[in-house]
C-alpha cells in the first residue's frame, strides 16, 4: 500500500506554514484544517520538498 505523501499548507497572507502528514482516512478532515491560525486566511496547498521534510522531523 502506498502511503500518502506529506504536504504543507502555506498562508499567502502572513507566511505561516504547517507540514501535514496525511493518514489515508483523514483527507476530508484536512480540508477543515487549512485555515491559518494566525490570520484566518485560507492557506494554500503546497508540495513538500526534502528540506521541509527534514525540518518537520525536529518539530
Ligand atoms: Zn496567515
Amino acid at each position: 500500500m502506498i502511503q500518502p505523501r506529506p504536504f504543507k499548507f502555506v498562508c499567502p497572507q502572513c507566511g505561516y506554514s504547517k507540514v501535514v502528514k496525511p493518514k489515508s482516512d483523514a483527507l476530508s478532515l484536512l480540508d477543515m484544517m487549512n485555515i491559518c491560525p494566525k490570520c484566518q486566511t485560507k492557506m494554500e496547498h503546497k508540495e513538500i520538498n526534502a528540506f521541509d521534510l527534514f525540518i518537520s522531523i525536529f518539530k
